[in-house]
């Protein structure tokens, strides 16, 4: 059962795809997060290209998202999950290629620590990818020296 917050929480998504129309994927994942029960999109990086990190294959297409959501941070990324579903996502093996992954970053400012859901990302702060459209839509939530640690990952903007 989907439970529905009284009050909104901005959530922080990371998107990423790097097989098939990957710019096409983020695309469609930022009009289906916005269709999520109690949901809307706030804000919307522009994209970025980004080579893959412990991985082999295409370049990445990425993006971050602000969604005011009413959804519980377990349903919210059950609802990440069901959106890779349709987009045809696979796991043969860890840090596979990827027709679109949906990384739930920030939620609030709460902390959480579960089987499924490490909130913030545990990885967050480690990769360019992530934190350079996060801090495009949300500059307070990215300090200047976590942006420095991560500049020698190569990362470009792409014209929309
Ligand atoms: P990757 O870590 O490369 O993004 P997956 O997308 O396959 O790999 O995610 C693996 C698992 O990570 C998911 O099944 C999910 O339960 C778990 N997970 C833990 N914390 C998070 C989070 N903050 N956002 C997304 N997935 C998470
Ligand atoms: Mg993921």
């Amino acid at each position: 059962m989907i439970e529905i917050r009284r009050s909104p929480v901005t959530a922080y998504i990371g998107l990423g795809a790097n097989l098939g129309d990957a710019r096409g994927a983020v695309q469609t994942a930022l009009d289906a997060l916005g269709k999520l029960p109690g949901s809307r999109v706030a804000a919307a990086s522009p994209l970025y290209r980004s080579a893959p990190i412990d991985a082999s294959g295409p370049d990445y297409v990425n993006a971050a998202a602000a969604l005011e959501t009413r959804l519980s941070a377990p349903d919210l990324l059950a609802a990440l999950h069901a959106i890779e579903d349709v987009a045809g996502r696979q796991r043969p093996y860890r840090n596979a290629p990827r027709t679109l992954d949906l990384d739930l970053l920030l939620y609030g400012d709460a902390r959480i620590q579960s089987a499924r859901l490490t909130v913030p990302h545990p990885r967050l702060r480690e990769r360019a990818f992530a934190l350079r459209p996060l801090a495009d839509i949300a500059p307070g939530l990215v300090a200047p020296q976590d942006l420095a640690r991560v500049a020698g990952q190569p990362i470009e903007r792409l014209s929309r």
